[in-house]
């Protein structure tokens, strides 16, 4: 029974329209699936390829090179090719921004106390997805969208160097962190694919 009193409830904005997604070509010599195509079956599959070309192989939990990455999400920092690291030699961390978050600190805790690593490496990027959005906007957004506030920081910002020294600062004064000698922050280009060093004095 509804509350006269009660406020009435936001309307929930409309989600924007879906694309659709591709319908599963055909595949000879399958059991005829029904449903859309996924990017996730696509995944899957390459997948098996992947894993029927390698050996079975055990590596060491702890990170050979005893270091970790933290990064943004975005699609196009390849962080193995683009710092020559290969599988098993360092953890990598990433959320949107790439922001020193307390679930970032959280995995940071668990990297040098429990697996090993002794190195921060932080890497923002240009043309980053937080550029483009600002936290009031977005919370408002959200807000709008559900009826609820979101307890976590948007965590948003427009100068990127800027940022990156946020995150090193932000490392450097968590105590959870045992190991922060060596925090160093970049900002990659991800046209040219080149790093530059952020100096945080
Ligand atoms: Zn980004």
């Amino acid at each position: 029974m509804s509350d006269p009193a009660a406020p009435a409830r936001p309307t929930p904005a409309p989600m924007p329209a879906d694309p659709g997604l591709p319908e599963r070509p055909d595949r000879a010599g399958e059991p005829t699936v029904t449903g859309p195509a996924t990017t996730i079956d696509d995944l899957v599959s390459n997948n098996a390829a992947y894993a029927d070309a390698l050996a079975p192989a055990h590596l060491p939990v702890e990170p050979a090179r005893r270091i970790v990455i933290v990064t943004c999400m975005d699609s196009r920092i390849d962080v193995f090719a683009a710092l020559g690291l290969h599988n098993g030699e360092a953890h990598i961390v990433r959320n949107a921004g790439g922001v020193i978050t307390d679930d970032m600190i959280r995995s940071l805790a668990i990297s040098q106390r429990k697996l090993g690593t002794r190195e921060i490496m932080l890497i923002h990027h240009t043309d980053c997805g937080m550029q483009k959005v600002s936290d009031d906007a977005f919370r408002a957004e959200l807000q709008e969208a559900t009826g609820i506030a979101p307890a976590f920081a948007i965590e948003s910002f427009t100068d990127v160097e800027a940022d990156v020294r946020q995150s090193i600062l932000r490392v450097r004064r968590s105590s959870f962190v045992p190991y922060r000698d060596v925090v160093r922050g970049f900002v990659y280009d991800v046209d040219t694919h080149l790093l530059s060093e952020v100096e945080c004095p």
